[in-house]
């Protein structure tokens, strides 16, 4: 008998003679997350990728809380595999759900149950797959000898096919996989597999989850983040960098790039007209990243746009916006409402450090009444008055890289 991890992976399934790609994308991205807990061997079969740690003392909390970050994984589960024996699976089945039961007449739930029905049984039924069909018997009767036996020979249990307190799992196939619980992940599909993505970083709510959302995606993220010290405290890029940890727990290492902007922002400031300058300001940031994403490999760039939020996202001034650039900019963010963003902010972890008061250089230079019909032609005047290509070169040419996460 061994505990191992056994790792479910859905859509990628779907993609014909690019799956192997998939897969291998997936078994990497595996490895790389669960490195530094102790030797494994990872292995694939019919679907399933299976994790084998190779000393006793592997750290199957750490591995499991790693790896519903990696994207392409449906859900995973901590199961014991045995020898495909009737009489082997009984023996072990019997010991995993008898210490199943006590783990869950422990928990609060499991407490209340034990006042609201009189003996305090736990309900459970047995579910069956045999992949293996040299087994003797098939799904349903290994669910039934199995479910009798358990009901025998461990105390406290009882059964209740429709709404039962927990499922047990069998799976038969050369080996037989047995477990109680499975833990779903985020799906998607494996980051690495969709190009790499330059992503505009703030210190805000939005852009983080617009990053991780594109990385659900098979995105690889770089970041780059515009900084205007000291208009911007250290602080405000020292929270860009947590941010950035956060992402990289599901991303892996990112680049992050910090631009010095308050030369550029300064001669917006001084040379635009009010209604004019946060549409230029974004028109500047897009145009540098757009060279710091062509310089690094990146295929696209990343908002946290999304429609009508503010001024400078209404569909004018996106369009205005746009012009700036040739990359495509993918704004994953663009139909949701701020409470849906601050659902998946929560979900992944980045809201807290999100919300943390460090003033960003939107706010700082904010004008009164941006224009919320900005006009292309009008925007590119108003930036002949700077030398807005030298400016450009400069911010790129003294950004500084550093890079996040292990
Ligand atoms: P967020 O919550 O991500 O800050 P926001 O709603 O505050 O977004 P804006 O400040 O208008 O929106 O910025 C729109 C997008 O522009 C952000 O989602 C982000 O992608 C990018 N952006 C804004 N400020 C910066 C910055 N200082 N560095 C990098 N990207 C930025
Ligand atoms: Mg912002």
């Amino acid at each position: 008998m061994k505990k191992i991890i056994l790792v479910r992976y859905g859509e990628i399934m779907l993609k014909g003679l690019n799956r192997p790609m998939f897969e291998d994308r997936l078994m990497h991205n595996i490895k790389r997350a669960v490195s530094g807990l102790g030797k494994v061997k990872v292995s694939r079969s019919q679907a399933r990728i299976y994790i084998e740690p190779e000393q006793d003392d592997f750290d199957f909390e750490s591995a499991v809380s790693r790896l519903v970050k990696v994207f392409g994984i449906v859900s995973l589960s901590i199961v014991r595999k045995v020898e495909s024996d009737f009489e082997t699976i009984k023996k072990h089945s019997a010991e995993m759900v008898r210490d199943h039961v006590a783990k869950l007449a422990a928990s609060p739930a499991g407490k209340d149950r034990s006042i609201q029905n009189a003996g305090g049984k736990v309900s459970f039924k047995v579910e069956s797959k045999r992949g293996n069909k040299r087994f003797p018997l098939e799904s349903p009767e290994i669910s039934r000898q199995l479910g009798g036996y358990l009901l025998k020979n461990v105390p406290g249990l009882k059964v209740d096919v429709n709404d039962p307190d927990f499922i047990f799992y069998v799976e038969v196939r050369e080996h037989t996989y047995i477990y109680c619980d499975i833990i779903p992940a985020f799906s998607g599909l494996p980051v690495g597999t969709s190009g790499k993505g330059m992503l505009l970083l703030s210190g805000g709510i939005d852009s983080p989850v617009a990053g991780w959302m594109m990385a659900k995606r098979g995105m690889e993220i770089e970041a780059v983040h515009f900084h205007t010290y000291p208009y911007t405290s250290e602080r405000a890029k020292d929270k860009v960098i947590s941010l950035a940890k956060i992402l990289s727990q599901y991303c892996g290492r990112i680049r992050l790039h910090i631009v010095p902007f308050t030369e550029f922002q300064l001669e917006i400031n001084d040379k635009c007209p009010p209604g004019y300058l946060t549409i230029i300001m974004r028109r500047a940031m897009m145009r540098i990243a757009e060279k710091i994403a062509a310089e690094n490999g990146a295929i696209a760039l990343i908002t946290g746009e999304s429609l009508g939020q503010v001024a400078s996202q209404t569909a004018e001034a996106l369009a205005v916006t746009n012009e700036a650039v040739s990359l495509p900019v993918f704004r994953p963010l663009i139909g949701m409402d701020k409470n849906e963003v601050v659902e998946i902010a929560r979900k992944i972890d980045t809201y807290e450090t999100s919300i943390l008061p460090y003033e960003d250089c939107c706010t700082v230079f904010v004008a009164k009444h941006p224009k919320t019909k900005p006009r292309v032609e009008e925007a590119k005047e108003y930036e002949s008055r700077l030398d807005f290509g030298q400016l450009v070169d400069r911010a790129v040419r003294d950004t500084e890289t550093m890079v996040i996460g292990d």
